[in-house]
């Protein structure tokens, strides 16, 4: 079971419910969040239904749901949710009804190259940036990220070009310093089960886009999504990126069941990245086709104005020419499932 706590309620609030808890046998975990405080109440589940913690005034909400994923589970919420990133101008909404494309380069890599990238982007109708400026790699000898360089380079592209800035964040110390640059903080897929980090995230105030562990289950991967809710951030969006399976032809397997799998256990958008889902850029479009059909609110696909001499995952990176047939896909596409890209 699940307290939610009303907004400013005092510690005395949140130590009566405790007390009424740990009366009746129970154990309670209490998580302070920047929005909301959330108990978590483990205990004989018939006594703890009878405790009426929802008469309490200081209490929102109790959620009793059958799932191990509790704020984040579509029986608790059974509309779906719609996540708003960036701000004023820049606000992108990724939910039921609408698209988002999210495209850009998979590294940034010099402020020249960040801008014509964005650009690219912009031009096949994406209003939300990407860009990496801490790169998780499999190789430590391979190009690593530029850090905090890169993060001024996406702010400075940002306020140029008018788009907000997703981008990731691998260590719970620069969840601070990443959060002043982006709109939105990316988990990614190497990262999914690093808790202290999801727990980082969800307490930093912004949008979250989670993607799924390269063996995570659709449990595992809504169980990371609870580390984020549980610290009163519900504003996450999660992103199938493929996964690992027996096929080497392409980087990873994309899981197309995810979207629709996914969008039935869980009220939170699904996004898809076909460019790291297959590794090569010949099938990001046909991916595309496929994701929107099947009901993705939206995409996170790499391009790079010069794909040849990028400094990471160039061979799955649009060039302009695979960007105006993707644009193409998301305009027919989009408007045959009913949705306002
Ligand atoms: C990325 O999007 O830049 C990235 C590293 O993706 P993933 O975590 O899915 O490999
Ligand atoms: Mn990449």
């Amino acid at each position: 079971m699940v307290v939610v706590m009303r907004s400013g309620c005092s510690s005395s609030d949140v130590d009566e419910v405790v007390g009424v808890v740990e009366e009746a046998g129970g154990n309670a975990f209490v998580s302070r969040g920047v929005a909301r405080t959330i108990i978590g109440v483990v205990g004989d589940d018939d006594v703890m239904a009878t405790l009426n913690l929802t008469a309490v005034p200081s209490v929102a909400e109790v959620i009793r749901v059958t799932q191990p994923y509790k704020l984040v589970s579509r029986e608790h919420h059974p509309d779906r949710s719609t996540v708003v990133v960036g701000t004023g101008e820049l606000a992108v909404s990724i939910g039921p009804d609408t698209f988002a494309l999210v495209a850009g380069p998979c590294a940034v890599e010099t402020p020249e190259q960040t801008l014509e990238a964005a650009r690219m982007a912009q031009r096949a109708g994406a209003r939300l940036l990407r860009g990496g400026a801490y790169k998780p790699r499999t190789s430590p000898y391979a190009f690593q990220g530029l850090g905090e360089k890169g993060l001024r380079i996406l702010s400075e592209v940002r306020a140029e070009v008018g788009m907000a800035v997703v981008t990731e964040v691998v260590d719970a110390h620069d969840v601070d310093l990443v959060a002043e640059h982006a709109d939105m903080l990316q988990i990614g897929t190497r990262n999914m089960s690093n808790f202290a980090l999801l727990q980082a995230v969800g307490s930093a105030g912004k949008p979250v886009l989670l993607k799924r562990g390269l063996t995570a289950t659709y449990e595992e991967w809504l169980m990371a999504a609870e580390y984020v809710a549980q610290r009163g951030n519900l504003d996450i969006v999660l992103c199938e990126r493929g996964i690992r399976t027996f096929e080497t032809a392409t980087r990873n397997t994309l899981d197309i069941s995810a979207v629709p799998m996914v969008h039935s256990l869980s009220h939170l958008p699904v996004m898809v990245d076909p460019s790291h889902s297959a590794g090569r850029r010949d099938l990001v479009v046909p991916l595309s086709r496929a994701s929107i059909a099947a009901g993705a609110d939206g995409l996170l696909v790499d391009v790079h104005p010069h794909p040849e001499t990028a400094l990471c995952d160039g061979p799955q990176a649009l060039r302009e020419e695979e960007l105006a047939e993707l644009a193409d896909v998301c305009r027919v596409f989009t408007a045959a499932v009913g949705r306002i890209g």
